[in-house]
C-alpha cells in the first residue's frame, strides 16, 4: 500500500506533471513573474468556470478577505458577524481592520454559521456577515441573502475550503459558492480543492464598481500609474502561480468528484456506527466538495482515537480544537458560552480523516478498519 498522506500533493503533480511544467516553462521564457499574461488567463478562466463577472487574483486568501472588507469601505466599530467554529484567518482581518468581530454560533448538521444566531446577533452597527463555507460545505447562503437584504447587511462569503461546491436554491436553480455574497475570497494554498505551488488567493465580485475599487486596492491604491487615491497594499498573484493554477482548473471538477467518492466510501464504511456522526452518504453532492472529511466521535475517546490513527501511520487532525471565542487574541466581554454550544461540543468531537485527490481503495478500507477497530475494542 502507498503510504497514506493527509494531502497528497506529491501523488496528484505525478498525474499532471507534463501540463503543469509546460506552463511554468511559459513563464520562464516569457521572463514576465509580475501580472504577467498567465495571471490574465487564469483570471478570465476562473470567471468562466464559477460565472462570476470579476475574479481579482491576489497573494493569499487571507489578504482576500481583508481586501474585500477594505474594498466594501467597513469602518472602525463596525461589526462584522461570523462563525464561531473556522480558521483564525477569518476573525483575524476583522480585527486588523479595526472593525468589531461577532462570533457566533453554528449548526449542529452542517457545522456552518447558524441563521438563528446570526439573527440575535445583529444590532444597529452591524454591517456585514462573513458565512464560511467550512469543509467544503456551502453554507445557507439563500437565507443569509434574505436576511442581509432585509437588514441592508453586506455578504462577505469565505470561500477558501469550497471552491467549485454548488448552492441550490428553493426554486431549483444552482450557483457556485463564492458568486452569492457582495462579494467573495478564496485561497490557493497547496492544500486546498485547487492549490498552487506557493501562496495565492482571489477575491470574487459581480459589482463592477466594487470590483474596480479592489483592483486598485491590490494594487497601493492606484487607479493611474503613480496616483494613489485610496491607502491600498500590495497583494499579487504571482505568473508562475497561475501557470500552476491555469493547469489544475481544467481537473478542478474531476478532483471534487474524487474527493466525493471517497467521502461515499468513508461516509459507506462508518456511518452507521453508534459512536460515529459521518457526512450522510445522500448529502454527497456537489454542494459538498470535502475540503476536509470531518467525523464527530459520540461517547468514545476521540483523543484515543487520533492517537491510534497516528501509530498505525495514518495522519488525521482536530479542525478545530479551540473555538474562536476561547482564543487570547479574540476575547470578548460580550461572549457568554451559553452563546455557543454547538462549537464548545464540535471542539471535543470532531476528527478529520486524509482527505485528497489520489486516495484509492485499499488505503480508505486501512483507515476505516482502523477507526473501527479502535471504537469496537
Ligand atoms: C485557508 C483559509 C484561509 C486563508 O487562506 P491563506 O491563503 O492561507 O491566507 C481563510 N479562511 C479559511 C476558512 C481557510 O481555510
Amino acid at each position: 500500500m502507498k503510504k497514506i498522506q493527509m494531502v497528497d500533493l506529491k501523488g496528484q503533480y505525478e498525474n499532471i506533471k507534463e501540463t503543469v511544467n509546460a506552463s511554468i516553462q511559459e513563464v520562464l521564457d516569457t521572463n514576465t513573474y509580475i501580472n504577467g499574461q498567465q495571471v490574465h488567463t487564469f483570471q478570465k478562466n476562473l470567471e468562466d468556470y464559477l460565472g462570476v463577472k470579476h475574479v481579482i487574483p491576489c497573494a493569499n486568501g487571507t489578504d482576500a478577505l481583508q481586501i474585500a472588507m477594505m474594498g466594501l469601505g467597513l469602518k472602525p466599530g463596525d461589526e462584522v458577524i461570523t462563525a464561531d467554529f473556522t480558521f483564525a484567518a477569518t476573525v483575524e482581518v476583522i480585527a486588523l481592520l479595526q472593525l468589531t468581530p461577532v462570533l457566533v454560533d453554528v449548526e449542529e448538521d452542517t457545522m456552518n454559521i447558524s441563521l438563528d444566531a446570526i439573527k440575535k446577533a445583529i444590532t444597529p452597527k452591524t454591517k456585514a456577515i462573513v458565512p464560511v463555507h467550512l469543509f467544503g460545505r456551502a453554507a445557507n447562503m439563500e437565507a443569509i441573502m434574505d436576511l442581509a437584504n432585509e437588514h441592508n447587511l453586506y455578504v462577505i462569503e469565505d470561500n477558501a475550503q469550497a471552491i467549485g461546491a454548488d448552492c441550490t436554491f428553493s426554486d431549483g436553480s444552482k450557483k457556485k459558492a463564492g458568486t452569492i455574497g457582495h462579494v467573495a475570497s478564496t485561497s490557493f494554498f497547496p492544500s486546498k480543492n485547487l492549490g498552487c505551488y506557493g501562496d495565492g488567493g482571489a477575491i470574487f465580485t459581480n459589482d463592477d464598481e466594487l470590483a474596480h475599487i479592489i483592483r486598485g486596492i491590490v494594487n497601493h491604491g492606484m487607479y493611474i500609474r503613480y496616483h494613489h487615491d485610496v491607502v491600498g497594499v500590495n497583494s499579487r498573484l504571482d505568473s508562475v502561480q497561475a501557470a500552476v493554477l491555469n493547469a489544475k482548473l481544467p481537473k478542478l471538477d474531476e478532483y471534487n468528484k474524487a474527493r466525493q467518492e471517497a467521502a461515499r466510501k468513508y461516509s459507506e464504511a462508518l456511518g452507521s456506527h453508534e459512536n460515529i456522526i459521518a457526512p450522510k452518504v445522500e448529502d454527497i453532492n456537489d454542494g459538498h466538495v470535502f475540503h476536509q472529511y470531518t467525523l464527530r466521535i459520540i461517547g468514545a475517546d476521540r483523543d484515543g482515537l487520533m492517537q491510534h490513527l497516528l501509530d498505525k501511520g495514518i495522519p488525521c487532525a482536530i479542525y478545530y480544537p479551540i473555538p474562536l471565542h476561547l482564543q487570547k487574541a479574540y476575547l470578548d466581554v460580550r461572549y457568554m458560552e451559553a452563546l455557543f454550544p454547538i462549537t464548545n461540543r464540535l471542539v471535543q468531537e470532531v476528527i478529520s480523516l486524509p482527505m485528497h485527490t489520489e486516495l484509492d481503495d485499499e488505503q480508505i478500507k486501512f483507515i476505516t478498519d482502523a477507526v473501527l477497530e479502535f471504537l469496537n475494542k
